[in-house]
């Protein structure tokens, strides 16, 4: 068994990042899904934005629900910027074997990302894709250290995996949840009830 990494800003979490957490939750057997808010949250143009406690606070409501969800304050706690190959290095001490999952916005960037080819020696990924999109391939950085096995999995030379898993992909953004709560406008369904309540009673993004 291995656990999952799901990496963040979540400002706020929504019901699109918790359903696809449960579907690679179940494809890859994980034992825990652990949410990693990031510490530094590249300030967004709608509203003023959650501070990290809160963030987490709502990450905890919502992964409460869920014995196998887990919120993790690692970035948050950790001084500075945070870099994933820190986090990664961190899980696969405490666990082991670790899936990296994110979003196929976020893998195509991992290029430009700090030390990104030594990920591949701490985890396998899990890469998410949307319906009716093709998944887009490795950076071209990975392609000599890299193999593919089938139609969506590539094998690292450290034996780590890189799978591509197409997950359904709820239309709700973190954004839209911001703007619409700045207007004052429901949210009800978009985010886990608790959450709901907790962004109204604290007026978060309400500028
Ligand atoms: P923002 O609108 O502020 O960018 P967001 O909704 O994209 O927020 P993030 O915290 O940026 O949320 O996303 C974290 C991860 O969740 C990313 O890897 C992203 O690809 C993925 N993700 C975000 N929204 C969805 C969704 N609706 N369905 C599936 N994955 C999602
Ligand atoms: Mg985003």
């Amino acid at each position: 068994m291995a656990i999952g990494m799901f990496g963040g800003t979540f400002d706020p979490v929504h019901m699109g990042h918790l359903r696809v957490a449960e579907e690679v939750r179940e494809a890859y057997s994980m034992e825990k899904v652990y949410f990693v808010p990031a510490r530094v949250q590249p300030f967004k143009q709608s509203g003023r934005g959650a501070t990290a406690e809160e963030r987490v606070r709502m990450l905890e409501m919502a992964t409460r629900g869920n014995s196998f969800f887990r919120t993790s304050p690692v970035e948050i706690r950790r001084g500075g910027v945070s870099y994933s190959i820190d986090t990664v290095k961190h899980f696969a001490r405490r666990f082991g074997d670790i899936y990296f999952v994110m979003g196929m916005d976020a893998f195509s960037d991992i290029g430009l990302w700090k030390a990104y080819r030594e990920l591949f020696l701490y985890a396998d990924f899990v890469v998410m894709v949307r319906p009716g999109i093709r998944p887009s391939g490795l950076p071209t950085g990975l392609s000599t250290e890299t193999r593919q096995l089938d139609a969506s999995t590539f094998e690292h030379a450290s034996g780590k995996k890189i799978y591509f898993h197409h997950i359904t992909q709820l239309d709700i953004s973190s954004t839209r949840i911001r703007e619409l709560a700045r207007m004052g406008k429901s949210i009800k369904y978009l985010v886990p009830h608790p959450v709901e309540r907790y962004i109204i009673k604290k007026g978060l993004y309400r500028n």
